[in-house]
């Protein structure tokens, strides 16, 4: 399989704390790597003050991004346009350039157009949660999806290039399991994790028997972290893992989780990365 990766997000910051490792890892070894921003983020809260306002946080944020793009070793980053949607149930959801917004068929016809023309083996994008429930992770979850077959059909979209069929889907999520223990890291530290109560509410977190891969990107933390702390409107002084000792964090930031949504997974699938070999163990 030629090594070639399509990751598809919402907000700028969202490619850093989920697979930022991955990315990083996959360039490091040679592969192409892209990424699609659907948003510039620029509803996002401000960690401080000094670095942006409300009128300036799209480029300041679109800055970050290529900035977190270059450390990760991202070849070619690919914005989409659309204004952040902001958190469910706040006025911003209703600006008509909001992502959320836009009609299905004109995002999906872009996301066709980039996967023919860049032809990875491998799209990731988020979970149909979205991590936590953001109405932007939900939508580019699902136009994704839809974008992901309908690349591979010459009868759809015609006009955005020959059909091209990526082989494998994965969505990126954060198991149960190491989400509790992240939160009893945290506490045992004495960290406020009251930030990680909306998360719960939502339903937050993936069933541990769904994660197919869990990849130690050890070796990439670094490239990582740098990505991070590109974001520095969104990764700030008051990030509750800014309390943390580095070392804590960068330990748990060193694992990722991925879970295969096409080909539909067999029963006890378990693989090591996520262009290798598809295999099913006793379960
Ligand atoms: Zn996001």
């Amino acid at each position: 399989m030629e090594n070639s990766l399509l990751a598809v997000f919402a907000h700028p910051d969202d490619e850093a704390f989920g697979v930022g490792g991955t990315l990083a890892r996959l360039a490091a070894e040679g592969a192409r790597v892209a990424l699609v921003c659907a948003t510039k983020g620029e509803v996002g809260e401000i960690a401080d003050p000094d670095l942006a306002t409300p009128e300036t946080l799209d480029q300041v944020r679109e800055a970050e991004l290529r900035c977190a793009a270059e450390n990760l070793g991202v070849d070619e980053l690919i914005f989409l346009g659309y204004r952040d949607s902001g958190m469910a149930g706040t006025a911003e959801n209703d600006d008509p350039r909001a992502f959320i917004n836009a009609p299905a068929e004109e995002v999906v016809s872009q996301l066709v157009n980039t996967i023919r023309r860049l032809r990875p083996e491998v799209v990731v994008t988020f979970e149909p949660n979205g991590g936590y429930g953001h109405p932007d992770h939900i939508a580019i979850h699902h136009h994704t999806v839809s974008a992901f077959h309908a690349a591979g059909n010459p009868d759809l979209y015609p006009e955005q290039g020959t059909a091209w069929q990526p082989a494998r889907l994965f969505f990126t999520a954060i198991p149960r399991s190491f989400f509790h223990e992240m939160r009893d890291r945290l506490e045992a530290l004495g960290v406020d994790t009251s930030d990680f109560d909306r998360f719960e509410e939502s339903g937050a977190g993936w069933p541990d028997d769904k994660i197919h891969v869990t990849l130690d990107v050890t070796n990439s933390i670094e490239a990582k972290w740098a990505a991070l702390h590109c974001h520095r409107t969104q990764f700030g002084p008051d990030n509750p893992f800014r309390r943390l000792p580095e070392e804590e964090v960068k330990q748990l930031f060193s694992r990722e989780h991925f879970a295969l949504a096409w080909p539909e997974p067999e029963p006890c699938l378990e693989m090591d990365d996520l262009m290798g070999d598809l295999k099913t163990d006793d379960c």
